[in-house]
Order: C-alpha cells, then sequence, then structure tokens
C-alpha cells in the first residue's frame, strides 16, 4: 500500500498523466500461467558462496552472501560473515555469480519479416514487422534483462497492455518503459507508420501517446527539424525522454534541439554525409560521416565535446551492426532453438550473403564503419558521456531478444572496456538514464531484487553472461530454461 501512495505521489510531482503506470510498478500475486516458469518464489533467500558483480564497475566480490527478502535485497555480505540469518533459504552458489538484471535500451518487441525471401536476399514489399508478443518478454528475461525500453513501437496499444499484463502478474517479462509509435516523417519505407504531417502533428501524437501511458518516445529517420522540436518540448513538458534514430536531422542539429539520447552509437550520423541536404534523409544514412569521423581527430572531439555539454545519453547496438561485419557473428545453436523455421532460412540467406562480401569493397566499409563506431564509443565514454546499451533485435534477423542484451555486453568488451565496465553499461548505465538508479541497475540493499544467476566467471570471461541459471525479478526466480524451452522454433511467429 506503502509502494502505491509513493507511486502515484511521484506520478504527481513528475507530472505523468494520469493513468500512466510508472516503469516499476509494484509487485503484483503472479497468476497461474507465470507460476510454472517459477523456481525460486519470493521470500527470505540467501545467495551464498556467490560472485558479486554489483554493476557499478567495482571489482567482484568473491565468495558473498546476497541476502534477498521479499521484493528488496537486504544485504550483501563478504564471505567472512556468518552463515545465512535463521529463516532464509540458502542457495549455495558456489562457482557462480550474480549480477544486476540487465536494462535493456533498444529492445523492439517485433521482429522484421521479408516477405518471400530468396538466397539472393530478394523480398517482396511490403517489408513488415510482426509482433512478438508471445515470445520476445520471455526472451528477454530469459537471458537477465529485467528492465528494458521498447525503443519504437508499431503496435503501442498492444505494447502497452503487454505491460499492464506482466505487471498485474498474468503474463511473463521485464519491467517495460514503453516507447510510443515512431515519430517518422514523410516518405517512410515502414509501411506500420504514421508519417507526421507537420510540426503540430507530432506534438499532438506525442501528447495522444502520452495519455494512453507511453513513458518515452523515439524520433525515426525521415523527421523534420521543426516535427523533431515539437516532439521534444511536448516530451519534456510531460518530464518524458525522447531518444531518436536519425538521419534526416545530424546528432549536432539534435544535441542542439534537446534530445535525450541517440540511438545506433555513431552509425547514423548524417553530418557529413555528401549531398546532405537539410530535413532529408541522405543516401548514405551515416556511413559516409562514420567513415570520415575518425575517433580522435577534430570533427570527433567537436562532436562528443557537444554531446557530453548538452547531457545527451548514446545507445550502444553493436549486435545489429556486428551482423554487416563480413565473418564476424557467430552462429548461435541457442538462438537458432527459438527461431521458427521461416525465421532461420531467412536468417541464413541474409548471414551467407554478409559473409560473401569479406573482401569486398562493401565488406570493407562495414569493416571499417564498426572499428571507428567502437572508438568513438570509447572516447565517449572517457568524455564523460553515457552509454547506455541494447541490441536492437532487427537487422538481417541474427540479433535476438535477450540473446543480443547479451551479446551487446560481449562486443562492448571486445570495443575494449573491461568485462565489469561493459556490464556497468547494460545495467547501472540504462538505470541512470531511465532515473531509476535509486532502485535497480546495480546490487546493493534497498534495492529491488532485479539480478540474475549465471554459472562461472564473467568477470573474467565475459561468455559466461550466457550461462543463465535463474533471473530474479521483484524478488521471484524466474527459471532460465524453462521460459526458453517455452518459446522453442516460436521467434519470428508470434
Ligand atoms: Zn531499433
Amino acid at each position: 500500500m506503502k509502494l502505491h501512495l509513493l507511486a502515484a505521489a511521484a506520478a504527481f510531482v513528475l507530472g505523468a498523466p494520469i493513468g500512466a503506470a510508472p516503469v516499476l510498478a509494484p509487485p503484483a500475486p503472479l497468476g497461474p500461467d507465470v507460476q510454472p516458469l517459477v523456481s525460486v518464489p519470493a521470500g527470505q533467500i540467501a545467495l551464498t558462496h556467490v560472485r558479486v558483480i554489483d554493476g557499478t564497475g567495482a571489482a567482484p566480490v568473491e565468495d558473498a552472501t546476497v541476502l534477498i527478502d521479499g521484493t528488496k535485497i537486504a544485504a550483501v555480505q563478504p564471505a567472512s560473515a556468518a552463515a545465512a540469518p535463521a529463516g532464509y533459504r540458502a542457495i549455495d552458489l558456489s562457482g557462480a555469480s550474480v549480477i544486476p538484471g540487465l536494462v535493456g535500451m533498444h529492445n523492439h518487441m517485433f521482429y522484421i519479416a521479408r516477405p518471400n525471401i530468396d538466397a539472393s536476399g530478394h523480398f517482396e514489399d511490403p517489408l513488415v514487422v510482426p509482433q512478438m508478443t508471445f515470445s520476445a518478454p520471455r526472451l528477454y528475461l530469459a537471458n537477465g534483462v529485467t528492465t528494458m525500453r521498447t525503443t519504437g513501437s508499431v503496435e503501442p496499444y498492444a505494447d502497452l497492455n503487454v505491460k499492464t499484463e506482466i505487471d498485474a502478474g498474468r503474463m511473463t517479462g521485464p519491467h517495460m518503459d514503453v516507447t510510443g509509435p515512431y515519430l517518422e516523417g514523410a516518405n517512410s519505407p515502414f509501411i506500420q507508420m504514421h508519417q507526421l504531417r507537420d510540426a503540430d502533428d507530432a506534438r499532438r501524437t506525442v501528447a495522444f501517446w502520452a495519455d494512453q501511458g507511453a513513458t518515452s518516445f523515439k524520433a525515426y529517420m525521415n523527421i523534420t527539424r521543426a516535427e523533431l522540436k515539437a516532439a521534444i518540448d511536448e516530451a519534456h513538458r510531460r518530464h518524458l525522454k525522447i531518444t531518436g534514430h536519425l538521419c534526416s536531422v545530424t546528432y549536432p542539429e539534435a544535441a542542439a534541439l534537446g534530445i535525450d539520447d541517440l540511438e545506433h552509437g555513431f552509425f547514423v550520423n548524417t553530418q557529413l554525409d555528401p549531398g546532405k541536404q537539410p530535413d532529408k534523409c541522405s543516401d548514405g544514412t551515416g556511413t559516409p560521416t562514420l567513415l570520415a569521423m575518425k575517433p580522435g581527430s577534430p570533427e570527433a572531439n567537436a562532436l562528443i565535446k557537444l554531446l557530453v555539454d548538452h547531457h545527451v545519453a548514446i545507445t550502444s547496438t553493436l549486435p545489429v551492426f556486428e551482423q554487416s561485419v563480413p565473418l564476424h557473428a557467430p552462429l548461435q545453436p541457442r538462438q537458432m532453438e527459438v527461431m521458427s523455421p521461416q525465421a532461420k532460412e531467412s536468417y541464413l540467406y541474409l548471414r551467407n550473403l554478409a559473409a560473401s562480401r569479406a573482401g569486398t569493397k562493401r565488406g570493407d566499409e562495414a569493416t571499417e564503419s564498426y572499428k571507428n563506431d567502437l572508438g568513438l564509443e570509447r572516447q565517449f565514454v572517457a568524455a564523460g558521456g553515457l552509454l547506455i546499451a541494447g541490441p536492437d533485435p532487427t537487422g538481417n534477423g541474427g540479433v535476438i531478444p535477450g540473446f543480443g542484451d547479451q551479446r551487446e555486453i560481449e562486443l562492448l568488451v571486445e570495443a575494449g572496456f573491461s568485462p565489469v565496465e561493459a556490464i556497468r553499461i547494460g545495467t547501472l548505465n540504462g538505470a541512470t538514464y531511465l532515473g531509476l538508479a535509486d532502485r535497480i541497475g546495480s546490487i546493493a540493499p534497498g534495492k529491488n531484487a532485479d539480478l540474475f544467476i549465471v554459472k562461472g566467471n564473467p568477470a573474467a570471461n565475459i561468455a559466461d553472461i550466457e550461462n543463465v541459471i535463474v533471473v530474479f525479478k521483484d524478488g521471484v526466480g524466474y527459471e532460465s530454461r524453462k521460459l526458453l524451452d517455452s518459446v522453442k522454433g516460436r521467434y519470428g511467429q508470434y
């Protein structure tokens, strides 16, 4: 009851619309569809002999005890502490590590379908993005994602209803920051998106979806500066944040307009693209700019200073770009298991095409721009910028919810971040962006018991982050294997 009052008070103070649910809703009792997926019911739980990677970037603590009391973390005790207090259910986790729940910041609920695709990559229009309302929330939670932003929606009512169902204990999935429908401009290739007519339409669209319960917004590739400005102003008037996957508007323009976040690292900044016209997406969609912008160059230094000065976050989405780098992404059997036959076929066609570009100009450019982006992301963090992370499960179909969130953290390590720094980017940094760092994002007394347990030691070998055993959300432990088994063969279907 106290929690309800606090949440209501916070919503009032922040000026959130009446009826909009906060990202972290008060936990509800779990219904009959959710209970079979639980392996550790809520209570007083002692995770003993466990390695704690706390999400702050600190060195891991070996052989610790983490006490969970109901929905909260009660204590983190060193190895020297006495045994679990009376009444606690002890779970011996020798050889395992505990990590804060991932805060996935580019986590769509849809899949990209290419009708009648063939081995040459040809498909028929229109490209459509079917909702993965059944499989995506389970895949996210199974892989350690306990909070996520949808970062652009094509069925915002479905995503809002999924959040309501999860919060009510009737569906299984993470806490959700539901992003409104893509704020896209004219001439969009995406048939499911509304095309804004003008700035007033942008303002009204934000207002409408905020009233429906959307808690964030995302501008898209063909939006104009005037439309973006109107959307930013309306979102900020309501104390909501807005990000963008941009093209028509450059990064410096968006920073000056007051955007909060930019998606896709430095891949989609068009400021140096040849032939770039104001308010129009360029043919290169940012690739020429990234190829020209070496880390440490005067252009890079100026851009990064501007972004840091304007407190603009950057969302790293390396998995979706890794797919274009020839011979880079591993073929993961665990991913293939959850895909529908059609999704597998489509992905393998496109994967083969990417591999066939090894040694070609296009393949070399993909490799080069990827390398530049990694350097710019490191430079941005070194300059004090807030880097957050998500997989973006779109592209050629090889980025799968949840698995992709883990892959993002592995790729941050490949980029040169230490494993604990990469984990911080995927946890506490996302919580900080959402304004929820006092409640989630790290393992500390008083925080929500949102965390997950993996076999092995990701601080030494980041790939161990894939060995998920159990994922706690609000103090309830969900069995990863059961969640994955429940969606076998379904991703791509529904
Ligand atoms: Zn996206």
